[in-house]
């Protein structure tokens, strides 16, 4: 057992205080044999942070705040766990079986992320809780934001002795409703505190296509092939690489983009790689989701960040695993099928698991 990372222990102290429902924040720690941490929080059912064991010293790979105004004030939804619905919806409404469902906008018009109140605002209950994993449940009630039916649901986050933090979602509802549940966890796996910003980072992503979208991150069409396009990570190269070269890249500063992931891949395989440009810390993402937004931090300017002062953009690059964006409005992309009928069993998982050069480590 090794003892926590200052940093951890400072996390713990900084964010003590009263939250908005009068109660103090619940923070949990675990770790595992090879002296990794991973730290929750009960509000927003977030991943606050998350160290390797280098030889420098303990490294925080994840974005992050340290104190609780600044999880508060901070709108990059850094770490928290997004609901009923990552991503957007489009004018906030959708309809089921001839009933349109309007839900509350919080872009413009659209619903970004779950609504005004997501999931990332509510206290969740701690079910459980060992030295490897902990269980966060929500009840989320029929009506909540707009959505239909009552929504009980549980993540349970399990740092694992293989060096991942596995994510797996659970949860029924009363009524049909579409969900999509994600992390918002944005990563630097040179460290939070680095001088690299995620533009260095190199990406493998098995994924053959992409869905484009309008300035306000709404599909115009359905997925296009990446061929001969900036989006094209078959073969692993920088985000530096083709930065801004597309004009689907110019609209929104960067990536900020959903991919369809390559839905003949086996439940365990790897389906991206983020690493260093020296491959000394590399990040594998596996995952039941059949998509994920790819966001390059395009605009975490002004999020408040670790130690004081503000993220620069690009800071981290976020792999948000998730159903397709505006996916209740396209029930023709039947890949991507949102809906959970009443009474069914919401499962999903995504595991992040984190290698990094033995000679360099502990
Ligand atoms: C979205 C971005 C947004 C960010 C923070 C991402 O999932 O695609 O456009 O800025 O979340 O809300």
């Amino acid at each position: 057992m090794f003892s926590y990372p200052d940093s951890v222990n400072a996390l713990h102290q900084g964010m003590q205080g009263i939250a908005h429902d009068g109660a103090p924040a619940k923070l949990i720690t675990l770790q595992n044999a090879a002296g990794m941490t991973a730290t929750f929080m009960d509000l927003g059912a977030t991943w606050l942070s998350c160290t390797l064991p280098l030889a420098e010293g303990a490294r925080e790979v994840l974005l992050g705040v340290d104190t609780l105004d600044s999880f508060y004030q901070q709108t990059g939804y850094l770490g928290v766990t997004v609901g009923r619905f990552a991503n957007r919806i489009k004018n906030a409404e959708f309809s089921l079986q001839n009933k349109r469902y309007s839900i509350t906008k919080n872009q413009g018009e659209h619903c970004l992320h779950g609504g005004v109140e997501g999931f990332n605002r509510r206290r969740w209950q701690v079910k459980e809780s060992s030295a490897q994993h902990v269980v966060f449940a929500l009840c989320s009630p029929h009506g909540d934001q707009g959505f239909p039916g009552q929504l009980d649901v549980t993540v349970r986050y399990e740092l694992t002795q293989a060096n991942g933090v596995e994510i797996s979602y659970h949860g029924v509802c009363d009524q049909d409703c579409p969900v999509s549940l994600t992390n918002h966890a944005y990563f630097n796996l040179q460290g939070d505190a680095g001088q690299m910003d995620c533009r260095d980072h190199e990406l493998w992503l098995d994924a053959d296509s992409y869905l484009p979208i309008d300035t306000s991150g709404l599909p115009i069409s359905g997925c296009v092939p990446v061929d001969d396009t900036g989006f094209d990570f078959r073969q692993k190269k920088s985000f530096r690489k083709d930065f801004l070269q597309d004009q689907q890249q110019q609209d929104v500063g960067g990536y900020d983009h959903a991919y369809l992931l390559n839905p003949s891949r086996e439940a365990d395989d790897v389906v991206s790689r983020i690493s260093l440009p020296d491959q000394s810390v590399v990040m594998a993402v596996k995952t039941s989701m059949p998509a994920a937004q790819l966001y390059t931090g395009n605009f975490l300017q002004a999020c408040p960040k670790r130690s004081g002062g503000h993220y620069s953009n690009y800071a981290g690059v976020a792999f948000e695993t998730q159903y397709l964006p505006d996916s209740p409005n396209h029930p023709e992309w039947t890949f991507s099928d949102s809906l959970l009928k009443a009474y069914q069993e919401y499962q999903h998982y995504t595991v992040y698991e984190f290698v990094w050069d033995e000679l360099n480590a502990q």
